[in-house]
């Protein structure tokens, strides 16, 4: 049996020795009671890595933007985002159906941004016939897509300039910041703290590339973080000896953030085997997610293909296009079998 290369996301990866180790030692309290030292050392240390006052561990990424949307708005808000951004998309409605907050959501331009005379046009005037336009919430990777920084200066600025708060859901703010230090020949940490001090509240994975098992973190003021902490209460979000999960996190953000590199570096590795191939349009990765669409007469072709791919033991996620993650259970060899199997799937 071949070994199963999973290229469905960056969250399947499994702990390392090294972390479990880091995992079964971590010293624990009762998190609830605030006293589970090593959540408080997390929450610490990703506070002062990105330059916030505070920070609060939470169960999920999801849980951490609704704590993060319901921190900043009141009933009868609204906040603008991404048609496509998790925040709206993928969050089962969230921020509307516990915090009566509506979305604002608009169309991404291709690379992910938010068009400047799009959020300047969506900021209602405050008059009793609209919501009150509240919050701005960005997302950085966005499908796997680096913002530009200047734009992120930009769109931030703009919100502050007319009274919004902003928001960064950086589920992948460490891909980001890796991609963006390649660019500017500077650190990763350098670079993730620029990103995060454009916005009021950072969220951040550590379950995705950053390879923990399970958590997040939302970063912001000490205000903001109290507000955050009651609706997580409210949310069920209350663990208890959660040190074992934050000891992983914050052994993740001291060992895995400049490997994420690497996890780059195979998606172009992987981008490249494909390219030029009959019946696939591949989209050049920015980080560590490829998108490849397949141009096949038949609708049907792509979740043929993937269907063939799990059969040849490497799996993939295939609704509309192909969607291939790298991360840390992955490796060289990995990719080239799921090239060369692409490769036979069109052969035959
Ligand atoms: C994964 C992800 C989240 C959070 O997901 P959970 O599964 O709830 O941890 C949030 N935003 C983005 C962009 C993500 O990719």
């Amino acid at each position: 049996m071949t070994k199963i290369v999973d290229l469905r996301s960056d969250t399947v990866t499994q702990p390392t020795p090294a972390m479990r180790e880091a995992m079964f030692v971590a010293p624990l309290g009762d998190d609830v009671y605030g006293d589970d030292p090593s959540v408080n050392a997390l929450q610490e240390k990703i506070a002062a890595l990105l330059g916030f006052e505070a920070a609060l561990f939470m169960p999920t990424g999801t849980q951490s933007n609704l704590c993060a949307i319901l921190a900043h708005c009141q009933r009868g808000d609204e906040y603008i985002v991404g048609q496509m951004a998790h925040t709206y998309r993928w969050e089962g409605g969230g921020g509307a159906v516990f915090g009566s907050v509506q979305p604002q959501p608009l169309t991404h331009q291709s690379d992910g941004r938010l068009a400047l005379e799009d959020i300047e046009t969506a900021i209602k005037p405050d008059d009793a016939h609209f919501a009150r336009s509240r919050l701005l919430a960005l997302e950085n990777t966005w499908g796997g897509k680096l913002l530009p920084f200047d734009y992120v200066q930009t769109a931030t600025k703009l919100a502050h300039d007319r009274g919004l708060t902003r928001h960064l859901d950086g589920a992948r703010l460490y891909n980001a910041a890796v991609a963006q230090a390649a660019q500017n020949g500077t650190t990763a940490a350098a670079e993730a703290k620029s990103i995060a001090q454009c916005f009021d509240s950072v969220s951040v994975c550590f379950s995705k590339g950053l390879g923990a098992p399970v958590g997040s973190a939302l970063c912001g003021s000490k205000a903001l973080i109290a507000r955050a902490h009651r609706v997580r209460k409210m949310a069920g979000g209350g663990m208890r000896q959660a040190g074992f999960l934050a000891a992983a996190a914050s052994y993740a953000l001291d060992h895995h953030v400049e490997r994420l590199a690497q996890d780059h570096a195979l998606a172009q590795r992987l981008a490249q085997g494909l390219a030029g191939m009959p019946g696939l349009a591949v989209e050049a990765p920015q980080t560590n997610i490829v998108f490849v669409d397949v141009v096949d007469q038949a609708k049907e072709r792509a979740s043929e293909l993937v269907e063939y791919l799990n059969a040849q033991g490497v799996r993939a996620n295939g609704l509309y296009r192909l969607r291939f993650v790298t991360h840390l259970d992955v490796d060289a060899a990995g990719i080239d079998h799921a090239i060369a199997t692409i490769r036979h799937f069109f052969q035959a």
